[in-house]
């Protein structure tokens, strides 16, 4: 057998353009650009790159977007003014705080500041709690992408076996979160996990989170099954790699996301989906121009 290799590129291009036909009814309908505002802490390189990226992807589809940037020296009282101007300024429809913050500023108060209804990461308490009771405002991206993903390849998931390895705040648990909502029967494994591969061997799809490079080999791989690799490692000669040991379990897969190319350019493109659905939801409140 030999998978379908799910093409992550071309499905964000897809539902990217169906964003920016979102961006352009909202200017027609409301005079309204959306606009994400994306505070960045500190020079970390990798946050760099993903700031320019959304900040360019924002661009394509017609979404006005700020960055802010901040030395690594500035204070929490001050992250917070600033945060509590954006949710009062109304041409600012999304607010991102790159992660990670510096460890002297508390990530927790931070997104906490946040407005609910400006909150396009998802990262806020309140739209964590929705997921557990299946009424999400805004979808955290990595998952949210996984789930465009799987329904674009017309793959449901309701009574399917599907396991998640890896159970962070930002990938594992709201992926799992939101899979239970679609009536899968989810298992989570962690690092505590003992024997990873009894549970992995039972998944007819296979989502993985772990930031660990082959965690996953064929063994541990049912024949037939869809494996969703969210992993991003880069290796001592520079390549990108994901978490499975692609060219082993792409020949027992039916599906299988490859790295890069995969899960990576619909995250962006969730953040994107988040922030016009953000502008639609003021502009709808507001009425018409
Ligand atoms: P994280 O916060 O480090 O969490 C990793 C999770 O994997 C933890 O729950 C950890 O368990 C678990 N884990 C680690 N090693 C394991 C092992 N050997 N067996 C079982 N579970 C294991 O990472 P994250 O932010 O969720 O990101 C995970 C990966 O996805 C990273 O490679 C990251 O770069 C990538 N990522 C990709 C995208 C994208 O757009 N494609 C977006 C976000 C993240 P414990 O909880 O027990 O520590």
């Amino acid at each position: 057998m030999s998978a379908v290799i799910i093409d992550g590129v071309a499905i964000a291009r897809k539902v990217r353009t169906e964003i920016s036909e979102r961006a352009q009814k909202l200017l027609a309908q409301y005079k309204v650009v959306p606009g994400l505002a994306v505070i960045i802490v500190g020079n970390d390189p990798a946050s760099a790159v993903y700031v320019r990226n959304k900040a360019r992807a924002c661009a394509e589809v017609g979404i006005n977007s700020d960055v802010m940037r901040f030395d690594a020296t500035v204070t929490e009282a001050e992250l917070i003014a600033q945060i509590e101007k954006l949710n009062a300024n109304p041409a600012v429809h999304g607010i991102l705080v790159q992660l990670p913050l510096p460890p002297t500023i508390s990530v927790r108060r931070i997104l906490e500041t946040i407005a609910v209804e400006k909150d396009v990461d998802g990262f806020h308490l309140y739209n964590v709690g929705g997921l557990v009771i299946g009424d999400t405002v805004f979808p955290p991206c990595t998952p949210y992408g996984v789930q465009k993903i799987l329904e674009h390849e017309n793959i449901s998931v309701e009574g399917k076996n599907v396991t998640v390895v890896g159970a962070s705040n930002i990938v594992g648990k709201p992926m799992a979160l939101m899979l239970m909502q679609k009536e899968a029967t989810v298992a989570v494994c962690h690092v505590k996990t003992r024997n990873l591969a009894e549970y992995t061997i039972l998944a007819d799809i296979l989502v993985v989170a772990a930031g660990k490079p082959n965690l996953i080999v064929p063994q541990m791989v049912k024949t037939g099954a869809v494996v969703i690799d969210v992993g991003i490692n880069r290796l001592p000669d520079g390549r990108l790699c994901g978490d499975v040991e692609f060219e082993g379990v792409s020949k027992k897969a039916s599906h299988i996301t490859p790295v890069p190319g995969g899960v990576g350019p619909m995250t962006v493109t969730m953040l994107l989906d988040n922030t016009v659905g953000a502008a639609e939801r003021a502009a709808k409140l507001r009425g018409p121009a």
